[in-house]
C-alpha cells in the first residue's frame, strides 16, 4: 500500500506530505479555487459522473480553464496507487501560481491540481446514525454564490467551530430572512406530515451530490417532496429534519439549539431514507445500479 494519503500534484504521483506548493499560490492567498470529495467505497469513487459535472461547473463559473477529464483520469490512478478500498478523494484546483495582484494573472498561468487519496476505516457517523445529531442555529453569512464549490470557506469553518462549541455536531444556516440555507457542510432536509421538504437549489446553497441522489431515491420510492424554502420559525411544526453529505451520508437531525425536533427521536421517513440509501449503495457496489 503506498503511504497515505496519497497525491497527485501537478501530474506527479507522490505521499501528500512531500507536495510542497508556492505561496504565491491563488488560492493560498486568495482562495481563488474549487474543489470537490468523493467517497469511495471497494475502491471506487461513488457518484463520480455527478461529482465530476459539480466540478466542471465550478471551474466554468470561476473561468479556470483546467483539463477535468484529465483530472479525472489521475485521481483514478492516484486511487488505484493508494489501494484504498473505503476512504475519501480530495480533488482541488485554483487559478495557480502567480505574482499577487487580485484581477486573473495576465498572461493566463496553469492551474494549480491537487488530489489526495485517504483511507476512512470506520464511519465517523455511524453512532449519530442511530441516536440522531444536534445542530446549532448560526447566521448565514457566506457570499451569495455558494453554489459554486469554492475553497473560501471562512464563513462555513466559523459556523462549524461554533457548533462543536455548543456540543452539537453541525451547523444549521440561517439567513437574514430567516430561511433556512443549508449546513456548514451539509444539505439540511425536515419532513412534515410525511413530506420531504428541502430548499430549492440557488445561488444560495450548494447542489449537494447527495442530496441530488436523496431527491432521486425519495421520488423513486414514492415519497412526496418539495423543493421550497424551510424558515427558522417552522422548526417547531416539524416531525423530522435529516442531514446529508458525501462523507455523512444521509444523518438523522433530532435537535436544533436544545430543543427536539419531532419527538427528539430519530424519524420513520429519514430512517426509511437512510435503508434506501444503504440499499442503493449495496446495488451500486454489486454493480446493479449506475
Ligand atoms: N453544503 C455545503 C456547504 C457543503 O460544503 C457540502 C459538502 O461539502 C454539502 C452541502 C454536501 O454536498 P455533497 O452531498 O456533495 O457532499
Amino acid at each position: 500500500m503506498a503511504q497515505l494519503p496519497w497525491a497527485n500534484w501537478n501530474g506527479a504521483a507522490m505521499p501528500l506530505s512531500d507536495v510542497q506548493v508556492s505561496v504565491l499560490d491563488r488560492g493560498f492567498l486568495f482562495g481563488d479555487g474549487i474543489y470537490e470529495v468523493l467517497r469511495v467505497y471497494d475502491g471506487r469513487p461513488f457518484l463520480l459522473r455527478e461529482h465530476m459535472a459539480r466540478l466542471r461547473r465550478s471551474l466554468a463559473e470561476i473561468q479556470i480553464n483546467a483539463n477535468a477529464q484529465r483530472l479525472e483520469q489521475r485521481m483514478l490512478e492516484a486511487l488505484r496507487d493508494s489501494g484504498v478500498q473505503s476512504g475519501m478523494v480530495y480533488m482541488q484546483v485554483t487559478r495557480g501560481t502567480a505574482p499577487r495582484t487580485h484581477r486573473f494573472p495576465q498572461p493566463t498561468v496553469a492551474p494549480n491540481e491537487l488530489i489526495y487519496v485517504d483511507v476512512i476505516d470506520v464511519d465517523p457517523y455511524a453512532a449519530y446514525r442511530d441516536a440522531g445529531a444536534k445542530l446549532l442555529t448560526v447566521k448565514d453569512i457566506r457570499w451569495q454564490r455558494c453554489d459554486i464549490k469554492s475553497v473560501n470557506l471562512l464563513a462555513n469553518c466559523m459556523a462549524a467551530q461554533a457548533a462543536v462549541e455548543a456540543g452539537c455536531l453541525e451547523a444549521l444556516l440561517v439567513d437574514r430572512d430567516g430561511t433556512i440555507t443549508e449546513g456548514s457542510h451539509t444539505s439540511i432536509f425536515a419532513v412534515r406530515q410525511g413530506r420531504i421538504v428541502t430548499s430549492p437549489l440557488g445561488p444560495h446553497i450548494l447542489p449537494g451530490i447527495t442530496r441530488g441522489l436523496v431527491v432521486a431515491l425519495a421520488n423513486r420510492a414514492g415519497i412526496e417532496i418539495v423543493e421550497q424554502p424551510l424558515r427558522q420559525d417552522e422548526l417547531a411544526s416539524i416531525d423530522e429534519m435529516f442531514l446529508t453529505g458525501t462523507t455523512s451520508e444521509v444523518l438523522p437531525v433530532t435537535g436544533v439549539d436544545d430543543r427536539p425536533i419531532g419527538d427528539g427521536r430519530p424519524g420513520p421517513v429519514t430512517q426509511r431514507l437512510v435503508e434506501t440509501y444503504a440499499d442503493h449503495l449495496r446495488d451500486w457496489l454489486a454493480g446493479e445500479t449506475e
